[in-house]
Formats: structure tokens, C-alpha cells, sequence
């Protein structure tokens, strides 16, 4: 099975005709069908490591704002409990715990509609340990690279850059023009990518260009455990790329 990176951006963008969205719906033809599909996204900050274990979940609109039918929008997949139970297992070393009381949050819903429209494909997330290190995300996403011979689509959900603050004010200006240090970090991922660099990723964050296309680190650590669960076999590709609000990458990856 492949392995994603999907830069969610906006919760809007899962509803209505937009290039994003298009883009995600284009990305999902082109796959096989994945016996599970097991997404870490940017929205699930927990300490200590958690896998979802519902036998069905359940839609979080985990956003403010938005227009009303973005709120009525259910994506409802069946869980995979005995699958969580082996995640589990396999991240033994990085104390994680089965968890029934979430969902799919907006990361994981949104990133997965556009791809998977039946909502008929079983989906776990597994959260973000706040208190990891860069390389332990890229690690779990390395004990997570088993369950790709098995049909196990993993989806990693988040942004390459991602800078509300910036993105945001210049929403309002009207001013989006991609600034210097947005191109520059979303070109040096895509170089260290390429590469397979992992020191030159790993150093990516913190750095100074690091700390504005992320002023925290929660919607780049999916991109450690994406990487995490590939290796050289696999050839990378961008199927989707650009900026949205100016600064926001949309980039997303697909390996193998
Ligand atoms: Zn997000």
C-alpha cells in the first residue's frame, strides 16, 4: 500500500467544487482500496500515544466559524478494533494505549472524504504524543510501515506550512502573496523528501524558517510519520501542490 501526507488546509475546502478538493478526489481514483486506512492528523494532541478502538466512528467538527453545513457533514466509517489492538501492540515501546472516547477529527474527515466518498473502508487514528521527539513521530511511523504489506493505507494529516496567524492576516489584507520563508521550508521538505534526508528533515524543525511555517509543531509531526513508514523502495511524488491564504502549503505527498 502507498503512503500519504495530505496538507488538509481549510476545513472548507471539504465541501463545494475547489481545486483541493478536486485534487484529494483525483488522488483517491488513483489508489487501491485499502483494507484499513489508519490516519495520524495534526488534531489529536494527547499525551502519551492513542489509538482510536470504536467499532464505528464518529464525525468531531472541531472548528469554529464555518458555515453551517459544514457542521451537518457526517463521515462515519466503520473503526477496526482488533486492528487497533495490534497497533497497540507495535507501539508497545512508545506507551500507547487503545482509546474509545474520540472520532475522526477534522484532520482525518477531511483529508479522507474527498478520497474515500463511501465512507466503507475502516479508519483509525493515532494521536500525536505531545511529549515525543521529532524522531520518535518518525519512528512510530517507522513500526507502522508493517501493516502496509497487509492493506493498511496510513495517512499522515496535516500542513507543510501552517501559520493561522500569518495565513490569516493576510486573508484579511487581501495580501497573499507567498512570502520568502513559506517557499523556501515547503521546497526544502520536498528537497530532504526527494533525498531521503532524514537528518536534513529532521533539522527542518525547530529552525528559524521552522518556527514561521510553524509556530507549533502539531500539523508537521504527520509528515515525520508518514515518512517514518517508507523507505527507498518507495518513489516519492506531489500530487498536489501550492499555497492557499498566501503562506498555507497545501502540499501533498503520495509514496509508492
Ligand atoms: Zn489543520
Amino acid at each position: 500500500m502507498p503512503v500519504l501526507f495530505v496538507g488538509h488546509g481549510s476545513p472548507q475546502h471539504a465541501i463545494g467544487d475547489n481545486p483541493w478538493r478536486r485534487a484529494l478526489q483525483q488522488l483517491g481514483t488513483s489508489l487501491p482500496k485499502p483494507r484499513a486506512i489508519v490516519c495520524v492528523s495534526a488534531h489529536w494532541n494527547t499525551k502519551g500515544t492513542l489509538v482510536t478502538d470504536n467499532a464505528r466512528q464518529r464525525t468531531i467538527h472541531d472548528f469554529g466559524g464555518f458555515d453551517d453545513a459544514l457542521y451537518s457533514i457526517r463521515y462515519e466509517p466503520p473503526g477496526d478494533p482488533l486492528l487497533a489492538t495490534e497497533i497497540v501492540a507495535a507501539l508497545r515501546q512508545f506507551g500507547a494505549h487503545a482509546h474509545s472516547d474520540w472520532g475522526l477529527d477534522h484532520g482525518a474527515w477531511t483529508a479522507l472524504m474527498p478520497m474515500f466518498p463511501a465512507a466503507d473502508v475502516a479508519v483509525l487514528q493515532v494521536s500525536l504524543d505531545v511529549s515525543s521527539t521529532a524522531r520518535a513521530h518518525l519512528d512510530i511511523g517507522a513500526a507502522l510501515r508493517p501493516l502496509r504489506e497487509r492493506g493498511v493505507l496510513l495517512v499522515g494529516s496535516g500542513n507543510v506550512t501552517h501559520n493561522l496567524r500569518d495565513a490569516f492576516s493576510r486573508m484579511q489584507s487581501g495580501n497573499t502573496q507567498t512570502p520568502d520563508w513559506a517557499i523556501r521550508f515547503d521546497r526544502a521538505v520536498e528537497s530532504a523528501l526527494r533525498a531521503r534526508d532524514d537528518d536534513a528533515l529532521l533539522a527542518l524543525w525547530p529552525s528559524q524558517d521552522g518556527m514561521l511555517a510553524h509556530p507549533t509543531p502539531d500539523h508537521w509531526w504527520p509528515v515525520l510519520h508518514a515518512y517514518g513508514a517508507t523507505d527507498e523502495r518507495d518513489a516519492v511524488a506531489f500530487p498536489v501542490q501550492g499555497f492557499d491564504f498566501g503562506s498555507l502549503s497545501m502540499r501533498s505527498v503520495r509514496w509508492g
